[in-house]
């Protein structure tokens, strides 16, 4: 039996099956889910993200983050959490990074929260000698102040796909067909939560909505609006989103979908007024999203290149060269990647960060 198998039994049995269904038996099925079965990153792998690009990225978020806790007076004990740390390498650059920081590692209580146990196994060995908690799911996170972390995190939550049709919705769902699995659409129906999205789209068009990412946020914002902390959350994607963002990637590479599932890692652009109007909902405030670029520029990582340049010389610097480049060039990651911070109303947002 294979991922494909089981999912055209279920359609079978069920019928077609939303995106959001698709992706969350491709990703996160426990016998053959892509996170669940791999690592996937690196070059050896289907994607690098901007933590394996460099040391730099996870160092400036964690003197962010650092800087965050100080302005907020020190609260301890405090939750230092990331969501989807991948393979450990941001957490463990952003714990190197603040150590000098006078009570930070003391008053920081470690939770990563990681549904693959692959990758919790990659994040033990990259965090050996922290003692770090793991949990399945953010609701529950411990009731005091929160520091988080997340990068890459919730382009992997599952979607569903609308196609606009009058003033309602067809879903877009995955059937199989002449032995395939294939895109369908599903009857026409009204979508309440779509309804703001009558003003600024026509007959034909594709709204995505990420419902997994609701109670996940809402769940951060109440605790920083409660208790005192901050968020960053950093992914592709922008403030309102519109049209198909489902991509899928093997070796580096765009990749179909629906060919091999299980085999290709997938994901969606997040959309960031969502995540903000969620957590305003929860009493929290937040940041401009930012450019990535923009937010390391501001923390220093043109400084901090040119001091790890200090010590490097040949492949090693030019390694640097390019790291500095692709996380911060508005042409590769820089613009891609967005930067949304949340904090308590009365506290200043997370240095990079603008109100
Ligand atoms: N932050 C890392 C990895 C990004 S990939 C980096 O930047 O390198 C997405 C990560 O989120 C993986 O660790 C994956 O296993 C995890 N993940 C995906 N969906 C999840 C869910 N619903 N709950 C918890 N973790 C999840």
């Amino acid at each position: 039996m294979s991922l494909r198998d089981h999912l055209i039994a279920r359609i079978d049995v069920d019928g077609p099956m939303s995106v959001a269904d698709y992706m969350n038996e491709c990703l996160l099925n426990p016998k053959y889910g892509y996170y669940t079965t791999r690592d996937p990153f690196g070059a050896g792998g289907d994607f690098i993200t901007a933590p394996e690009i460099s040391q730099m990225f996870g160092e400036l978020l964690g003197l962010s983050l650092a800087q965050s806790w100080l302005d907020q007076g020190s609260p301890a004990p405090f939750t230092l959490a990331e969501l989807g740390p991948g393979r450990g390498t941001l957490m463990a650059d952003l714990l190197r990074a603040t150590k000098s920081v006078p009570g930070f590692h003391a008053a920081a209580q470690i939770v990563l929260v990681e549904a693959s146990p692959t990758l919790q196994a990659a994040q033990q060995q990259a965090l050996a000698g922290y003692p770090v908690q793991w949990q399945d799911t953010v609701t529950d996170l411990p009731d005091q102040p929160l520091w988080l972390v997340a990068n890459e995190f919730f382009d992997a939550l599952p979607i569903r796909q609308f196609l606009r049709d009058g003033k309602d919705w067809r879903e877009k769902r995955i059937g199989f067909k002449h032995g395939e699995l294939t895109f369908g659409l599903g009857p026409l129906s009204s979508q309440a939560a779509l309804n703001h999205r009558l003003d600024d789209t026509q007959d034909g068009d594709l709204v995505e909505i990420c419902e997994a990412a609701t109670p996940i946020l809402a769940s951060i914002a109440q605790r920083i609006t409660q208790y005192g902390g901050a968020a960053l959350i950093v992914d592709y994607g922008d403030w309102r989103a519109l049209g198909d963002t489902l991509q899928a990637l093997r070796n580096h590479k765009p990749a179909d979908a629906l060919t091999d599932p299980g085999q290709v890692d997938l994901t969606a652009h997040v959309d960031f007024e969502v995540l903000a109007q969620v957590a305003q909902s929860a009493g929290c405030a937040y940041s401009r999203v930012t450019p990535q670029g923009v937010f390391l520029e501001r923390l220093g990582i043109t400084a901090r290149a040119n001091s790890l340049a200090a010590t490097l010389s040949g492949a090693t610097l030019e390694t640097l060269i390019t790291a500095h480049q692709r996380l911060t060039h508005p042409q590769e990651m820089g613009n891609l990647f967005k930067v949304l911070g949340l904090y308590p109303n009365h506290a200043t947002p997370p240095p990079g960060l603008n109100a």
